[in-house]
C-alpha cells in the first residue's frame, strides 16, 4: 500500500485525468471551423467576426456554462468607424488635399477649418524643441524615415502644438506612403470613443518636402542645413513663422462587436475569479492577387480553440463533481488586432469585479514554432509571469515541471525589448489593472499576419501540450487554498 502524504499533490491525480481530455483531435476539429475561409479572417466588425462569436457561444452553451452578461454571452462592444472625409491644408493661397502633396494620418477632428502660426523643428528633437515656442502653433519636423515621427509628434503635443506637418527630403518615399495610407485609412480606423472635436492632439499631416519650402517661403536645401546645424546657434528661429489654415474631418460611423463569455460557478470561493482569454478577431481580407483571405489559424485560432477545450474539460469536471474551487470566466475578445480594444472595453465595463479577478491566462498565438526553434523541443514563450506575482510566477513554473514540462522561454519577457511583446495583447488590459498575468506565445514567424496562416500548418501536437499546459496552472491557480496575489 502506498503511504501518501495529506495535502501534497492531491490534486495531480484528478488534474492530470481533465489534462488528458484536451487532444490534438478536438483543437483541429476546432480550428478547421474557426479559420476555415468562411470566416473571412474573423474583422472585427465583419461578417466573418459574427460566425466566429456564434461557433463559440455554441460551444459554451453546449458544455452548459452560464451566460453571465444579463443572461448573454456576448457582451455588445461598442465602436466607432472613421474614414478621412474633407482634410486639407491651405498654404497662402494654395489648397492642398487630402491624398495629393498631403496625407493625414489620425483620428483628429478639427471641427471646421483652423488658422494657426507655423513654425520649423528641424529633426524635432528636445533640443530643437527647446529653440522655439510652440504652443497653439503648427510645427514643420523633417525626419529620415516616416516612421520616425511617433517621437517629434509627441513632443509637440507634449509642448502644446496644434498639430503637426512631417516632411522627408525624398519625394518618393513620400509618395509611396500616400498609396499606403489610401489604402490603410480607407478601410476606416476603429476606436472605442467617437473622435470629437478638439484644437490639439489632431494626428499628423504628411506632407510633400515641396509644401515645407512654400511655407517659409525657403528651400529644402536651407532647411535641412538649419536642421542639422548646432543647436546652440538657434538656427530654426531664423525662420520666420508662416501661417497656414487647415480642417481635419472625418466620417465616423458606429460598429458593433462583441465579446464572448462563458462562465464556470466555483464552489467554496466562487466569488473569486481565474480568468482565460484569447482573442477570436483577426484582420479580415487582403486585396492582393491569388489567397485574399487571413485565416488566423495561430493569430490567434490557436488560442481562441485551445479556452474552447480547457473550458470543455473545466466544464466536465463540474459534471464530475470535482469542479474547480474559484469561478471560471472563458472570454474571446474582439477588437485585438485593431488596438486591444475589447479587452481593453471589458476592463472599463467589467462583468465581475476585477478586485475579485484573480489573474488573466491570455493565449495568443500557441500552434507553431518560429524559426529560432525550429528543432527546439516543446516550448513556448512566458512573458509577464513575475511581473506584478511573484508567487504567480513560481507557481506557474514548478505546474509547468510536474505536467508538461515544456521549455518556458523568457526571451520577451522584458518590458524593454525592441519587439514590446508585453503590451502587444489583451493581457496588458488587465496588467494596467494590476491583475497578475501570464501571455503564451509562440513567436514571430514569416506567415505572421498573412493569408498563409493557415490550418494547414499548425503542429497539433505541440498546441494540445501547450492548452494543458494553461490548463494546469489554471486548475492550480482555481483549487489552491491561496489566491494568488500582486505583490504590491
Ligand atoms: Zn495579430
Amino acid at each position: 500500500m502506498l503511504i501518501t502524504i495529506a495535502g501534497l499533490h492531491a490534486q495531480a491525480p484528478v488534474a492530470k485525468k481533465y489534462g488528458d481530455m484536451i487532444t490534438p483531435a478536438d483543437l483541429k476539429e476546432y480550428l478547421s471551423i474557426i479559420a476555415s475561409d468562411a470566416f473571412e479572417g474573423r474583422e472585427t466588425g465583419k461578417r466573418g467576426q459574427k460566425i466566429a462569436a456564434a461557433f463559440i457561444s455554441t460551444h459554451f452553451q453546449e458544455l452548459g456554462l452560464i451566460p453571465p452578461v444579463n443572461g448573454n454571452f456576448y457582451q455588445p462592444v461598442p465602436l466607432y468607424t472613421s474614414i478621412p472625409g474633407d482634410i486639407y491644408v491651405i498654404v497662402g493661397n494654395a489648397k492642398l488635399n487630402n491624398f495629393g502633396d498631403v496625407v493625414y494620418y489620425g483620428t483628429g477632428n478639427s471641427g471646421g477649418e483652423l488658422s494657426c502660426p507655423v513654425v520649423f523643428v528641424g529633426k524635432g528633437r528636445k533640443e530643437d524643441f527647446d529653440q522655439v515656442t510652440v504652443t497653439g502653433k503648427a510645427v514643420v519636423v523633417e525626419v529620415e524615415s516616416f516612421s520616425g515621427f511617433h517621437e517629434p509628434l509627441e513632443l509637440a503635443y507634449q509642448r502644446g502644438a496644434n498639430t503637426v506637418l512631417v516632411f522627408n527630403p525624398d519625394v518618393n518615399q513620400f509618395h509611396e506612403l500616400v498609396e499606403q495610407l489610401k489604402t490603410y485609412t480607407s478601410e476606416g480606423t476603429l476606436s472605442l470613443t467617437k473622435p470629437s472635436p478638439s484644437t490639439q492632439h489632431s494626428g499628423v499631416f504628411f506632407i510633400a518636402p515641396m509644401v515645407a519650402e512654400k511655407i517659409f517661403n525657403s528651400t529644402l536645401e536651407k532647411l535641412k542645413k538649419a536642421a542639422l546645424e548646432d543647436t546652440k546657434k538657434s538656427a530654426l528661429k531664423k525662420f520666420k513663422p508662416g501661417s497656414l489654415r487647415y480642417q481635419i474631418n472625418l466620417e465616423t460611423k458606429a460598429v458593433n462587436s462583441e465579446n464572448v463569455l462563458g462562465y464556470l460557478e466555483g464552489t467554496d470561493k466562487k466569488d473569486e475569479l481565474v480568468l482565460v482569454t484569447a482573442h477570436y478577431d483577426h484582420i479580415g481580407k487582403g486585396k492582393n492577387e491569388g489567397d485574399q483571405i487571413n485565416n488566423g489559424a495561430d493569430d490567434d485560432g490557436s488560442g481562441t480553440v485551445s479556452v474552447l477545450e480547457i473550458a470543455k474539460v473545466f466544464a466536465q469536471a463540474k459534471k464530475d463533481g470535482v469542479g474547480p474551487r474559484r469561478s471560471m470566466l472563458f472570454m474571446t475578445v474582439t477588437g485585438e488586432e485593431k488596438g486591444l480594444l475589447g479587452s481593453d472595453y471589458y476592463t472599463q465595463h467589467p462583468i465581475f469585479p476585477l478586485a475579485k479577478t484573480v489573474v488573466d491566462l491570455n493565449i495568443d498565438m500557441v500552434g507553431r514554432r518560429d524559426p529560432q526553434h525550429k528543432d527546439s523541443p516543446p516550448y513556448v514563450y512566458v512573458i509577464g509571469s513575475d511581473k506584478l506575482s511573484t508567487d504567480l510566477h513560481n507557481l506557474s513554473e514548478r505546474i509547468n515541471k510536474e505536467s508538461t514540462n515544456l521549455i518556458f522561454d523568457y526571451t520577451y519577457n522584458d518590458q524593454n525589448h525592441p519587439d514590446r511583446l508585453y503590451y502587444r495583447s489583451d493581457h496588458w488590459n488587465f496588467a494596467k489593472n494590476n491583475i497578475p498575468i501570464i501571455f503564451y506565445f509562440d513567436g514571430i514567424h514569416e506567415d505572421y499576419h498573412k493569408p498563409s496562416d493557415e490550418v494547414s500548418k499548425i503542429e497539433f501536437d505541440l498546441l494540445a501540450k501547450r492548452a494543458q499546459c494553461v490548463f494546469y496552472t489554471a486548475w492550480e491557480i482555481a483549487n489552491r487554498d491561496q489566491r494568488i496575489l500582486p505583490d504590491k
